[in-house]
């Protein structure tokens, strides 16, 4: 059911001609019925309300699953459905199966995967894909408009506008009150809900409304450009990777293969001043595979570098790139947004047993956040160490894309990446490649000025 702001009930709604981030919430006050159990009142005479802010993939997966789990669901999102958030859209193959994704939304089915050293040494890194392997590439617009209807169709209704500000209330059963400017900015309204989800991404406002803590931002840009056909058959399955103080100091630089276009970008934490200096680099590397091709888009947005230091606060919940969940090395977060939505939905589903209690703090911690980091926080710890091992130096990277050419770190690296697990070797390869990558450390220099900052 699309539901549209015009089909609310309107007793949840009250219109706020004057009302600013300032102003004395309007809500109607919610009934809570004496408690079953001493933690979670029931609510009598209907579901618990929550708001989605952000409708991208961590708020369109949280919205699914609170809908389907028979909560009143409102997902905000600003933006039209034809408007890409800045992406290179590469997804692991896993969150096909794991959220149903039709293969017809797939632009791009990449095997084959070329890591460029900063001398400009060459490895294939997709030598032990199995035939049915591959890295989605899609255009986030299809995408996430895509998760957006899946969670409208749960039952989710959207509310096309931009939320302006959070009340956050005094008691802990009193209702959250969302600000925001309807779709056609025409006027401002407000909305009284139990719980509120941030997956409004890295310029998070409700991570500021619970003054969440901030985080550490790399800037990442990215120009789409048109090949020529010839140009753009080289990249029918191809990403490219390039690593160098030229292209990043501390990240790397890809071309990704779109349906009728590249994406060619780069990113920095350290450097974000020159950004623009650092995609002349890329472009220059890549040289003549992109010679004749039209610029069509320029892109450019915030990647949060770590979780924020609060992620749950009252019934408040973070989650997808507000809450920080992009690791390094990749700077994936697509399935970690996805998942990380999901997981605090059925979080919200279980603890308020179907929308027919209140929860509280202690239900997000113990069943979003705790279930959460038990399950990714070492993945977020093992890829910063490689990344600051390896991305650090021209010395490192060289050492990188050197063991690129490993079969072993190509297999453990595509399982991982693919199926996000950790994936388990033999003890004798992981020795042998433990030994490996020592070496291969030592020949390029890299122990003692890399390793000696590391901090676990
Ligand atoms: C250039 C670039 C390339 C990247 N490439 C990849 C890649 O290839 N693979 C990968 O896995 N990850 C990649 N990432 C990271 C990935 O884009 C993010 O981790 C992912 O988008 C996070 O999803 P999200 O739903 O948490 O947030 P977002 O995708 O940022 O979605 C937030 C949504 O909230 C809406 N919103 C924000 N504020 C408000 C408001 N106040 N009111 C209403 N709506 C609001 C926005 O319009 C948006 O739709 C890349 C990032 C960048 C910048």
């Amino acid at each position: 059911m699309a539901a549209t702001i015009s089909s609310f009930s309107t007793s949840l709604f009250t219109k706020t001609k004057s009302s600013t981030s300032k102003s004395k919430p309007h809500f109607q006050s919610l009934t809570i019925t004496s408690a079953s159990k001493p933690s979670n009142p029931s609510i009598a005479g209907r579901k618990l309300r929550v708001a989605v802010i952000g409708g991208g993939p961590a708020g369109s997966s949280a919205a699914e699953a609170l809908a389907l789990g028979g909560i009143e669901t409102f997902i905000f999102e600003r933006n039209p459905p034809s408007v890409a958030k800045p992406c290179g859209g590469a997804i692991p193959l896993c969150m096909l199966d794991e959220f149903d994704i039709p293969r017809d939304l797939i632009d791009r089915q990449v095997t084959s995967m070329r890591i460029f050293s900063p001398s400009n040494i060459a490895v294939d890194f997709g030598k032990t894909l199995k035939s049915h392997e591959f890295i989605a590439m899609l255009r986030r617009e299809v995408l996430d408009s895509f998760l957006r209807s899946r969670a409208i169709s749960a039952g989710a209704s959207l509310i096309s506008g931009l939320v302006t500000a959070v009340d956050i209330p005094f008691s802990p059963t009193s209702p959250y009150t969302i600000h925001y400017t309807a779709e056609n900015n025409s006027s401002r309204r407000s909305l009284a809900v139990d719980v509120v989800i941030g997956a409004d991404g890295a310029n998070s406002r409700v991570a500021k409304s619970i003054d969440a803590g901030s985080y550490s931002c790399a800037i990442a840009f990215q120009e789409r450009i048109k090949l020529p056909d010839d140009k753009m058959s080289y990249y029918e399955n191809l990403a490219e990777m390039y690593v160098g103080n030229d292209v990043s100091p501390d990240f790397y630089a890809w071309v990704f293969p779109k349906c009728d276009h590249v994406a060619v970008g780069t990113g920095t934490v350290r450097s974000k001043h020159d950004i623009k200096l650092y995609q002349k680099g890329i472009r220059e590397r890549v040289g003549s595979k992109i010679n004749g091709g039209k610029v069509i888009k320029v892109e450019a947005h915030p990647i949060p570098e770590h979780p924020r230091p609060i992620r749950v606060k009252g019934r408040v919940a973070l989650v997808g790139d507000a809450a920080g969940y992009v690791t390094k090395c990749s700077g994936e977060g697509i399935y970690f947004a996805a998942k990380s939505g999901r997981v605090c939905g059925n979080g919200v589903v279980k603890a308020s047993e179907g929308g027919d209690k209140m929860i509280g703090e202690c239900d997000l911690r113990r069943e979003y956040l705790k279930e959460w980091d038990a399950k990714y926080v070492n993945t977020f710890r093992f890829l910063d160490v490689l990344q600051r091992v390896f991305y650090g130096s021209n010395a490192g990277r060289e050492a990188l894309v050197e063991l690129c050419g490993d079969e072993y770190v190509q297999r453990m690296t595509f399982e991982s990446y693919l199926y996000k697990k950790l994936a388990h070797g033999r003890v004798c390869d992981d020795v042998k490649l433990l030994m490996n990558t020592i070496g291969t450390l030592v020949k390029c220099k890299v122990i003692h000025t890399q390793m000696e900052g590391l901090i676990l």
